[in-house]
């Protein structure tokens, strides 16, 4: 089974995609965390996707998409994408790879929360991106080059919306809900 997982910042992907993977023995494939490694190790493409990150800006779609091909070799029976892809651009290239594989995806969660709820939670959580001119920032981001994707997948059919709002558990459970429809 092949997943993408989108949604805007803060709206728990991280916390749910540990038990997606947990749960269906799926590929973890986070682009931010790939991309957070690479700035600790200060890796050339680490270096270059800080000062986007920094700002609360997308890393150019070359870089990134370089990443994801790296590691989505091993990948193609089951994998959870987390994060990627948040461009069209980027969802194209990522169709075509996985055209060539023979290995389209499947399904598309859209993990949908509102915004004051976004800036609730992402005011709790303390990572270096999540003060509040770079949340502002990475929801304007999101807005513009990321919820496009709705549409995207809309359109191919793939795209099944969860509603992000109460418990962890209770939101796990909606999506557990769809994912066995895939099994
Ligand atoms: P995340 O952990 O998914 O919230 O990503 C943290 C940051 O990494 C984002 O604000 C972007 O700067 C960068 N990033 C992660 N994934 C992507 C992507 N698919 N395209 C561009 N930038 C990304």
């Amino acid at each position: 089974m092949r997943v993408v997982f989108v949604g805007p910042p803060g709206a728990g992907k991280g916390t749910q995609a540990e038990n997606i993977v947990r749960d269906y023995g799926l590929f973890h494939l986070s682009t931010g965390d790939a991309l957070r490694a690479a700035v600790k190790a200060q890796t050339p493409i680490g270096l270059e996707a800080d000062k986007y990150m920094k700002a609360g800006a997308l890393v150019p779609d070359e870089v990134v998409i370089g990443v994801v091909v790296e590691r989505l070799d091993e990948a193609t029976s089951g994998c959870l994408l987390d994060g990627f892809p948040r461009t069209i651009a980027q969802a194209e290239a990522l169709d075509k790879i996985l055209a060539e594989k023979n290995a389209p995806l499947d399904v598309v969660l859209e993990l949908a929360v509102p915004e004051d709820e976004l800036f609730r939670r992402l005011a709790s959580r303390g990572r270096a991106d999540d003060n509040p001119d770079v949340i502002k920032q990475r929801l304007v981001a999101y807005h513009e080059q990321t919820e496009p994707l709705v549409g995207y997948y809309s359109k191919s059919g793939i795209l099944r919306k969860i509603d992000g709002l109460g418990s962890v558990e209770d939101i796990y459970d909606r999506i557990r809900a769809v994912l066995d429809e895939y099994k």
